[in-house]
């Protein structure tokens, strides 16, 4: 397993294949890397993509998903969806009972919207532990992040080191756009979540994700409540 930031790997990959094709990098990483390689989906539009990518290149990939407990019936809905028509290893993983029942009983069910310590809480335990546990064995994680999502992704590299999970993460998708995403899901006909067409650019759990009105960020919908630098769940802390 790699332990510590393997920065000449990160650094030749980068110079290798920063800008080329997603096919190509998706190719050559999940041969490479078999075997120490995952996807980690949340059912996103970006990460639909490279669901139907993965599946036309290897579907013994192991795809992870984590079940908050608190997301919307449109996303389970996708994700049965995506299971039947890819027939991927697709595992779902679930938060610590114990913990979730701690914190609800001591800071109320909707406790995310109290304050920032609280909703940052409460992804720790849905979100932050339960990925850390799926992307155990990995030593390369692949997420759909783009630049032009956010300004706490406009520096994102297509190859970095996760210093929050220790490991290599790859986001093929940086330089797409979102029409580059609708296009592609359009053209291949590929499962999205129907509250896409109903304002939700981007979708987490139910209570923390609103729709946002023509010409918002597409990322106004998130933890709308809080400023725009602050608003990530702590998956991709960077
Ligand atoms: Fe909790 Fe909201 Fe974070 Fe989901 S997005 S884990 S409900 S604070």
């Amino acid at each position: 397993m790699i332990k510590e930031n393997p920065s000449a790997l990160i650094r030749s990959l980068n110079d290798r294949f920063s800008g080329r094709p997603v096919v190509e990098i998706l190719r050559f990483f999940l041969a490479e890397f078999k075997g120490e390689i995952c996807f980690s989906t949340s059912l996103g539009a970006e990460d639909q993509v490279i669901t139907h990518l993965i599946a036309g290149i290897d579907k013994d990939t192991p795809v992870i998903t984590l079940d908050t407990g608190r997301m919307f019936q449109e996303t389970y809905d996708l994700l049965d969806i995506t299971q039947k028509r890819y027939k991927l290893n697709i595992q779902v993983y679930f938060p610590d009972k114990e913990a979730v029942e701690k914190m609800v009983n001591q800071k109320g069910i909707n406790l995310f919207f109290e304050s920032i310590e609280n909703r940052k809480l409460c992804c720790h335990i849905r979100k932050i532990d339960p990925l850390k546990r799926a992307l155990e064995k990995y030593d390369i994680w692949i997420s759909g992040l783009r630049r032009e999502q956010s300004i706490t992704r406009e520096n994102l590299e297509l190859v970095e080191w996760d210093t929050l999970h220790r490991k290599i993460k790859i986001s093929p998708l940086i330089n797409w756009k979102y029409d580059d995403v609708w296009s592609f899901i359009h053209e291949h006909d590929i499962p999205y979540n129907p509250l896409h067409d109903k304002g939700y650019p981007s979708i987490g759990c139910r209570p923390c994700t609103r729709a946002v009105q023509p010409g918002e960020d597409i990322r106004a919908g998130r933890w709308w409540w809080e400023l725009p630098e602050l608003k990530e769940c702590g998956l991709h802390k960077r």
